[in-house]
């Protein structure tokens, strides 16, 4: 897969010395990013629709380089799939998760979950249920309050060895959750071989929800057959009113979104937290 993501550029005839050169530049600079300390987490907070209660957040990767500012995670996601920094970049992001975590549950807030996004490709390059032991001990945190966001490409794919690592997961206590969902070709039927605890739904419908009619009641059966088969639903992208209200309608269990904050960096994290800010 490596080598397919190199010769793509050989295609783009005319602008294949543009694109090389970008790419090489970044690939340079992103190897450096760790251990220049150039990475950071964001964290966008959950919150339970059934009591307006932030209970958890999503960590989201921000690199800042030092030349250029920041790069959406996006742009540099891919090449660090590509040519295996996901590997220690992955790590990072679920140490330092973690760590942020353990703070928090030390400093009042001893039930929140934290949630970390694992690509496709990243699942397949790292064996996640040994790393997600090792951190878990390492940082003190209960595997019921570490939450995994996977993507239906990741089920989509070697079947066996995947529904292996899940189940390690899952034997671990690690809550599972399916991201962007709507968005792949698999319906939840399909997706119930997998042990999979929460459906996020994705922001694309959740933008349609008062503005289109089908958006709205393809997200309503999404919520429907979730809740048939024992899963939970977070709708993702959550921007206005009416889209909150819909969702309380039709008992969608939580939300992430603007409407009730962008992600923030730990220390505005922290003081949203002591605020006791409510939905
Ligand atoms: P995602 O996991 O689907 O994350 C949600 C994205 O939607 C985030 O973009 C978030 O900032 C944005 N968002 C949140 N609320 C709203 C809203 O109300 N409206 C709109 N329009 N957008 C909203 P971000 O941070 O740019 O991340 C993009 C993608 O990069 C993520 O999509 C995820 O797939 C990937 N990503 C981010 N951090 C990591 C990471 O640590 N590891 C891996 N493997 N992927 C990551
Ligand atoms: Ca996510
Ligand atoms: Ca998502
Ligand atoms: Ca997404």
């Amino acid at each position: 897969a490596k080598d397919k993501g190199r010769n793509c550029y050989q295609f783009y005839h005319p602008k294949m010395g543009v694109l090389m050169e970008e790419r090489a530049d970044i690939e340079h600079a992103l190897h450096q990013a760790l251990a220049r300390g150039e990475l950071e987490l964001h964290y966008q907070p959950k919150v339970d629709l059934n009591g307006g209660q932030i209970y958890g957040m999503e960590a989201l990767l921000r690199w800042r380089r030092p030349d250029i500012g920041q790069v959406p995670p996006d742009r540099f996601i891919p090449l660090a799939e590509e040519t295996g920094l996901i590997i220690p970049i992955g790590e990072w992001v679920l140490r330092t998760a973690c760590a942020q975590l353990h703070a928090w549950h030390g400093g009042g807030f001893p039930h929140l979950t934290m949630a970390v996004n694992v690509s496709a490709r990243q699942f397949r390059q790292m064996n996640m249920p040994d790393l997600v032991r090792a951190v878990l001990a390492d940082s003190g945190v209960p595997a019921q309050c570490l939450e995994l966001e996977l993507t239906e490409s990741l089920l989509m794919q070697n079947q066996e060895l995947v529904v292996r690592d899940l189940k390690q997961l899952k034997e671990i206590g690690v809550t599972l959750s399916l991201d962007d969902f709507g968005t792949g070709y698999s319906s939840l039927s399909y997706l119930k071989q997998f042990p999979i605890d929460v459906v996020k739904i994705d922001q694309s419908f959740i933008r349609d929800v008062t503005d289109s009619v089908d958006g709205a009641s393809l997200t309503k059966s999404i919520i429907a057959m979730a809740k048939s088969l024992n899963m939970t639903t977070i709708a993702e992208g959550v921007e206005t009113q009416g889209q909150l209200g819909f969702l309380n309608t039709h008992r969608c269990d939580a939300i992430q979104g603007y409407y009730f904050s962008r992600p923030l960096a730990g220390s505005e994290m922290g003081m949203l937290l002591q605020a006791g800010t409510q939905l």
